[in-house]
């Protein structure tokens, strides 16, 4: 073995152990050992501190971070020698079996780690991790998907006719038909592989439709500048333990691997979820959530509420209630924190009383 590799296989197991991922890792083995069924692949989820790394080892950190799925198969290679030192997981095989999950906790806070989706060129064949932001819109319901599969030479005298040889696990981006197909060859004998459907994993994936948060300025009524805009959803994937972990309307910061999928004629930007991480952009006071939750009877109370008691140090309560409704969604919609979108609602008021004031 490259001395290089080793190192680094070192250093992977020296962070395992320190971190306390190592005893996750041991724990995980035993409940696969007690069920003392024979799986194709054997998943273990690995979270990564990147900061913790970086300062381990700089170089298994800038793996880690920018080629995941190289990284992926060092902890791989270190975690089937683990299995087999310790003899951990007794119907395990090959290392092939092994699907090593890398999740950061977070990535470092610079610009080359954001994708925005409203940017192009968008970054989608590099496969590394970057973090977004996005506003759920629409989602599916929980599917299956093969997280792995064993395949078999067709040809009895060959000897990868038997065994763990032939190993397909999912990766980031991969659809169905990249994982299980039936044109797999033998590289050995070129027979035709067939896959063993007693030893396929399932796993949980579910489909997220997101927009970018700076999309909600169309609907919120701007009388853009802009003559042409035009909003673009994009396909997320949360796959086992995150599924039915977003819900719609809510605004999430996640880490994922954007992949490009090819499906038929078309060809889509995806993005698979490695952590999500529900964003509070509520600054709303307390007493209004209060005054909200008594008032959810009925979708017009609230608002009413406010336009009764809005400026009541200069207009009495009750009057001009839909001149101080107007004024209120006015301002409601007039934010300067986002200058690209920043625009007014234009009042026309025709009164008598000389004590309104338009704008
Ligand atoms: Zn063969």
């Amino acid at each position: 073995m490259r001395p290089d590799l080793l190192k680094i296989k070192e250093v992977a197991l020296i962070y395992l152990d320190r971190s306390g991922g190592l005893q996750k890792f041991v724990d995980d083995c035993k409940q696969y050992n007690d069920s003392k069924q024979s799986y194709a692949v054997y998943r273990f989820v690995i979270s990564i501190n990147p900061s913790d790394i970086a300062e381990l080892d700089a170089a298994l950190g800038n793996q880690i971070l920018h080629k995941p799925m190289k990284a992926a198969q060092i902890f791989q290679s270190v975690c089937f020698i683990a299995i087999k030192t310790l003899s951990l997981i007794e119907q395990l095989q090959t290392e092939a079996q092994i699907n090593i999950v890398l999740k950061p906790t977070h990535l470092p806070p610079l610009p080359s780690y954001v994708l925005s989706l409203c940017e192009f060129p968008l970054d989608y064949i590099s496969q590394r991790f970057y973090m977004s932001e996005g506003i759920v819109i629409a989602m599916g319901t929980v599917m299956k998907y093969t997280q792995g599969a064993r395949f078999l030479c067709s040809e009895e005298t060959c000897p990868f006719s038997e065994g763990f040889n032939y190993i397909r696990v999912h990766i980031p981006g991969a659809t169905e038909s990249a994982t299980v197909r039936n044109d797999f060859v033998c590289n050995l004998c070129a027979s035709p592989l067939r896959e063993d459907m007693k030893f396929r994993v399932l796993g949980d994936k579910q489909l997220v439709e997101m927009i970018d948060a700076k999309s909600l300025s169309a609907f919120q009524g701007y009388s853009n500048n802009k003559q042409h805009f035009r909003i673009q959803s994009f396909t997320v994937f949360l796959r086992d333990e995150l599924s039915n972990k977003m819900k719609i309307g809510n605004r999430y910061r996640f880490i994922g691997i954007p992949a490009c999928i090819q499906n038929c004629s078309q060809v889509t930007v995806c993005i698979e979820v490695s952590s999500i991480q529900l964003c509070s952009t509520s600054c709303i006071r307390e007493n209004f959530k209060y005054l909200l939750s008594l008032t959810s009877s009925s979708c017009w109370r609230f608002t009413a509420i406010l336009a009764n008691i809005f400026a009541s140090q200069v207009v009495p309560p009750g009057t001009y209630s839909t001149l101080k409704l107007s004024i209120l969604l006015s301002l409601v919609q007039t934010c300067d924190r986002d200058k690209e979108t920043s625009d007014y609602l234009d009042l026309l008021i025709v009164s008598s009383d000389t004590l309104i004031a338009d704008r």
